[in-house]
Formats: C-alpha cells, structure tokens, sequence
C-alpha cells in the first residue's frame, strides 16, 4: 500500500535521501520548493498526505485548507512539532506523525565540534593561514582534559555528549529533573543547576525548549557562571537570552559561544539571504565577536541522519496508509479515524 505525499520544502538534499530510501516503500512522492503555510496548503489538492520541516507554518488556517483539499495526514520530518496546531489537527480529523529520534551521536558530536573550534579558533587559523599570516597571537587555547563540563539534559543527544566528553578527561557535571541511570553509573555527577553553572567551564544545552526552559541562561543565571565561561547551544535558541549574553559577552563574562540554534532563526537559516540587508540587529551584534561562532542549524545534518528520517517517516506514512497504531503518531486516536475515511 503506497501513499501519495506532497513533500513541501524539499532542499536537494530531502530529495536524494527521500527518493532512495522510497525505493523499499514505494510511496508517490511529489517534491515541491515551496514550504507550507496557509497560502500553499491548497497545493496539496489530490494528496493524502503532506510532508513539512521545522519552519513550515502548519496552523489552524493551514490545517483547514489542507483537510478541504482531502488530506488525512502531515508526516514531519523532525522530533519537534511546535509549529503544528495539534488542536486543530484533532479536530480536522488530520494525523501528525514524527520523527522522535534520528540522530543523537550527530548533533553530539556537533556541540563537541564547536567546542574544539571555538577553544582552538580553528575558524580564525584558517583565515589567517590562507592570507599567509602564522602569527599565533590570539589563537591560545586551553587543555580540555581535566577541565569541568556542565551538561544541562541528559535525554539522548545529552548521555552522547557527557560520554563523549567523559573520552576528553573532563570531569562531567550533569542536571535533569529525570536523571539518566547510564549517566551516573559512568561517572557523570547529578547536581542542582545553580551548582552546575558555578563549576562549570564550558555548560552545553540540550533540554527541549518548554515554557519552563525558556531563558533558562538569564542575567541571573549567566551572573553564577565562571568568568570566561563557554556556552554551548545546539538546542533550541530560546533557551539563551540572546540579548543578556551579548551583554555578558561584551563585559567577558562569557568567554566562548558556540550556537548551532537562535531564537529568531526562522527568518534566517536554511535560506541563502546572503544578497540582502539583515535585518536582525542582534544577530547582527553577535557576528562581530571573535569569540562567537554560529552554525545555521546543521548538527542534525549528516548523511546518517537524513537516512534515519527519510526511512522513519515513510514507515510512519505506510503504518498510517495501513490503518496500523503509529509510534510516532502525536496524535494516536486519529489513525483509525483517517483509515476508516481513505
Ligand atoms: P530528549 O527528550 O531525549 O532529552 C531531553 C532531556 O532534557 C530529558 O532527559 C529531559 O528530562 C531533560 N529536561 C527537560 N526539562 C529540563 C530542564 N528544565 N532542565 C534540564 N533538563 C531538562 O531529547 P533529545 O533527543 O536529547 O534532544 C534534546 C534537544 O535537542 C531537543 O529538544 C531539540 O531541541 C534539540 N535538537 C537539536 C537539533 C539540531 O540540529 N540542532 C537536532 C535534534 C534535536
């Protein structure tokens, strides 16, 4: 059983992965540029089913049009669904699947990266190297092995990452309302947050953005950091004031930031905006620290991973077409619904 699919924001790379892994699925995939919000929705007109990303605006209106156009279901190809009105998709009768997990040794293995580039300032030695210039002022470093890593989440991508940087000599200090058994019988120390942010040198993110975990890193608590902290971010932007760490950056209160994710990104990543004005003036500030170094939301990017995401959501289209209990249905109740009515 096969389904027909409006893959909506297609980059060259959902392409290739999607159209390999579908040799073993069979669906009927329909790639289209555009992303989906309300005024594309009617695009999908003869889909069953849709296929969106994280910046697809999948709301109310949106959802509306798309159930008029006869479509039963959105498959993400992401874990977060926060751009998707599960309300209204419940009451349209529309079933959301996702992608819970892809990739957790990736985006690891990415916070790790930035933490080396930025220690070592990789990115300022290849510039200086191309332009004939040796000189090694500004390019110190520090030994990471023995030094004190606060690791704030310890879900998937977080275990990765203490155990990664457990293989550095780091001492690794942990905190999560849920603690994770692996963690501590590997030598990673629970503590408070506050202690944490206290004794750490470098503290990386990985909690999910909730309204509790909004500005977690505030005035307040970037003011119980280690001076010259490194502050790690792959998470998602709004767990960072953005505007209070500029401040902290400027006195040298943060020594090091490495972002993979900022909280007003959506106008911004996945997108070549290179030709025009940037508008965002606090972006705008954070690209003129040495000490800062930003990547466009790319530590899930591996080939390992758009496999893994590619070969989950057409599993997840073919359980829905089947009529069968999808695991990754954010909305379970719904599969027999859309079954009854295809
Ligand atoms: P997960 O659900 O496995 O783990 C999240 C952990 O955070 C859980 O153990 C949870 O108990 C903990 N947590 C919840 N609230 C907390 C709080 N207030 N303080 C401390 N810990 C808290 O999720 P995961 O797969 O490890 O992903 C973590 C985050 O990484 C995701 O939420 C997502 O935002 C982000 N992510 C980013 C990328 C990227 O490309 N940059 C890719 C995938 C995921």
């Amino acid at each position: 059983m096969t389904m027909k699919v409006a893959v909506f924001g297609t980059k060259p790379y959902d392409k290739k992965y999607f159209s390999q892994e579908n040799k073993g699925f069979n669906h009927e995939l329909v790639f289209l540029d555009v992303p989906l919000n309300s005024m594309t929705a009617t695009l999908a007109r003869g889909f069953k089913a849709v296929c969106v990303f994280v910046n697809d605006e999948v709301d109310k209106e949106c959802l509306k049009r798309l159930s008029d156009c006869g479509v039963r279901a959105v498959a993400l190809r992401c874990a977060g669904f926060n751009n998707v009105d599960l309300g209204a998709a419940s009451s349209l009768g529309i079933v959301i699947v996702r992608v819970p997990e892809y990739s957790p040794h990736g985006v690891a293995e990415h916070a790790v990266a930035l933490i080396l580039a930025l220690n070592r300032k990789i990115y300022r030695a290849y510039n200086r190297v191309r332009e004939g210039n040796f000189l090694l002022e500004g390019l110190l470093g520090f030994n990471l092995n023995t030094k004190t890593i606060g690791v704030i989440g310890t879900g998937k991508i977080g275990s990765v990452f203490c155990h990664i940087m457990k293989g550095f000599g780091c001492s690794v200090l942990a905190y999560d309302p849920y603690p994770n058994e692996n963690c501590a019988k590997n030598g990673i120390e629970y503590t408070d947050l506050k202690s944490l942010l206290k004794s750490s040198d470098i503290v990386s993110l990985h909690c999910p953005l909730t309204p509790e975990t909004r500005y977690l890193i505030d005035e307040k608590a970037i003011s119980c950091m280690k001076d010259g902290v490194m502050l790690i971010n792959t998470s998602r932007g709004a767990l960072i004031d953005t505007v209070a760490v500029i401040k902290n950056l400027k006195s040298g209160k943060i020594g090091y930031l490495g972002l993979d994710v900022y909280e007003e990104e959506g106008d911004l990543f996945f997108e070549d905006i290179s030709d025009k004005i940037l508008e965002d003036d606090v972006f705008a500030r954070l690209l003129t620290f040495q000490n800062v170094l930003i990547t466009g939301h790319q530590a899930f990017f591996t080939g390992d991973a758009l496999t893994s995401i590619a070969k989950t959501t057409l599993q997840n289209l073919t359980d829905i077409e089947q009529g069968k209990q999808c695991a990754n249905a954010i909305s379970v109740n719904l599969i027999k619904t859309f079954s009854a009515n295809k």
